[in-house]
């Protein structure tokens, strides 16, 4: 079989009985986290085995790349057939003239009744999905103020070496390189210097969504030894938001903060 176009294409093969065993709320978001290379499609254990066969799913982050407009265009539909106004509610949104819209990194996001989206920012796919996602599935609990970091949340374990590799070791690189990074996320990104977290050095909390803060950790070199980085999240966030679209969030937030170093002249190492 050749890989999926679309995240429907996998759809079609589940049970679509929303049973949750895989740990999505529906088989609609297993698909899309299949299709965006987070999940096997062997972790559904409805799947027969002959279907399971029949995939030839490549590599995650391949997938990624290829799939997630088509994957972005799905839930776009998906955002067509609900009720925008409720949703606004349950998440603690504005909505008006048939538009919900958040703050995204301090500056508005929307979407309106037809899954069309429109922000002050560039619209970068990987943080348009996790939007999407926090809209049509996010809880909207309130935010705890009790960090985890992203291999203690819900499946976030089997997925924390991707996720070290594209989120927290390509910030490292910009920090390492790009001195101003910290100031900019504050000025740029409305984020917010917090007292040191983890007897870190600097830490700086951003809200790309409102109710799924994200504390960005960074240790200078030391003693003959590297500096590091790491994301944290508050403890609710893997119920405000799938374990997925928290992957993609921080990938996103990697390229945005690679590309803003780029246009400053630096050249992150590679
Ligand atoms: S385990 Fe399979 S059937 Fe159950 S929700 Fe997940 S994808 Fe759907």
């Amino acid at each position: 079989m050749p890989s999926p176009k679309n995240a429907m294409e996998i759809f079609q093969y589940l049970d679509k009985s929303n049973c949750r065993e895989c740990g999505h709320k529906t088989c609609l978001a297993f698909a899309g986290a299949v299709f965006t290379g987070q999940r096997k499609i062997s972790d559904c254990p409805k799947l027969p085995k002959h279907i399971i066969r029949r995939f030839s799913v490549k590599e995650a982050g391949n997938i990624i790349e290829q799939n997630r407009d088509e994957y972005l265009a799905d839930l776009k539909k998906e955002i067509s057939r609900i009720d925008l106004a409720e949703a606004a509610k349950r998440i603690e949104a504005r909505f008006a003239d048939n538009k919900l819209t958040l703050k995204v990194l301090g500056k508005d996001f929307s979407v309106d009744t037809n899954g069309q989206l429109y922000t002050d920012i560039h619209v970068n796919p990987w943080v348009a999905v996790p939007f999407l996602n926090y809209v049509l599935h996010g809880k909207g609990l309130p935010v705890s103020g009790n960090w985890k970091s992203f291999r203690e949340l819900t499946e976030g374990k089997a997925r924390y070496p991707l996720f070290q590799k594209r989120c927290e070791a390509v910030i490292k690189r910009v920090a390492d390189t790009y001195t101003e990074l910290f100031d900019d996320m504050v000025h740029l990104f409305n984020g917010r210097k917090v007292a040191e977290q983890f007897e870190s050095d600097i830490s700086v909390v951003l809200h790309p969504l409102p109710r799924l803060p994200l504390m960005v950790c960074y240790w200078l070199p030391e003693d003959g030894l590297d500096s590091s980085l790491n994301l944290f999240f508050d403890e609710t966030a893997d119920r405000n938001l799938d374990i997925g679209s928290i992957f993609s969030l921080g990938a996103g937030l990697a390229q945005m903060l690679t590309k803003l170093a780029q246009r400053h002249g630096y050249t992150p190492d590679p």
